[in-house]
C-alpha cells in the first residue's frame, strides 16, 4: 500500500466508522473486576514485546502478591495497542498505580492495586496506549507480530506463526505513525486514568 493510500484509509471518515462498527467496544478488566477499561474500534496493532525492559518489568510485577501472570512461555509480553482517545477507564481508575523501572522514566506500567493485575503500559509522551492482552477478552484480533526479539532469553526458540522482528521494526513504527495522522498529531490524556 502506498503512503498516500494508507493516509487516505487512515483519515477517511467512512473508514473510521467502518472500523468502529466492525470492532465495536471491548472491555479490559483486572482479575477481581474492580478496574475496567473500555476500548473502541480496531487496535493499532497486536504485538508481543521481548525487550529487556518488558521482561524485567514483567518479572517485577509478577512478584507482587497474587499477581496474575504477565510473561508468556518465551518471556514475551502480549500487548494490544490502541489510540489514547479510544480508551477510557470506566471504573476503578483511582486504584491504578504507576510502576516505573526508573523514577525518571516516561514509561509507566499501570497496575490495578486491588489484585495486582497489570492493566496497561503508558509511554506518557506517546499517542498510543499499550494494553496487556491478558486483561482483554477472547475477541481481540489475533497476534500480528513479535518485536524486539533480539532481547529474548538465550534459550528461547520462537514459533514462526507470525513475523518475528529483532527490533521495533519499521512496520510497527509505521502503524503507530499512521494512527497518529487522524488524531491530528495530538497526544491526548486517557479519560479516567490518574495523571
Ligand atoms: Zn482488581
Amino acid at each position: 500500500m502506498s503512503a498516500r493510500a494508507a493516509k487516505v484509509r487512515a483519515t477517511g471518515r467512512g473508514g473510521a466508522l467502518i472500523s468502529v462498527k466492525q470492532h465495536g467496544s471491548l472491555t479490559a478488566s483486572c482479575r477481581c473486576g474492580a478496574v475496567v477499561l473500555e476500548v473502541t474500534g480496531a487496535p493499532i496493532v497486536h504485538t508481543a514485546c521481548y525487550c529487556a525492559s518488558c521482561q524485567e518489568a514483567g518479572r517485577r510485577i509478577e512478584q507482587l502478591p497474587d499477581a496474575p501472570p504477565i510473561l508468556d512461555a518465551y518471556g514475551g509480553t502480549d500487548f494490544v495497542l490502541y489510540r489514547k482517545d479510544r480508551v477510557r477507564c470506566v471504573q476503578g481508575g483511582e486504584r491504578l498505580e504507576a510502576h516505573r523501572l526508573k523514577p525518571e522514566s516516561p514509561t509507566r506500567r499501570m497496575v490495578a492495586a486491588c489484585c495486582n493485575s497489570a492493566m496497561f503500559l503508558d509511554f506518557t509522551k506517546g499517542h498510543w496506549l499499550t494494553l496487556y492482552r491478558a486483561r482483554m477478552p477472547e475477541s481481540v484480533p489475533p497476534l500480528e507480530m513479535r518485536v524486539m526479539t533480539a532481547d529474548r532469553r538465550a534459550d528461547v526458540v520462537l514459533p514462526e506463526d507470525v513475523p518475528n522482528y529483532a527490533t521495533h521494526t519499521g512496520k510497527f513504527m509505521w502503524k503507530l505513525l499512521a494512527a497518529w495522522v487522524p488524531m491530528g498529531f495530538r497526544t491526548p490524556k486517557v479519560e479516567g486514568v490518574p495523571a
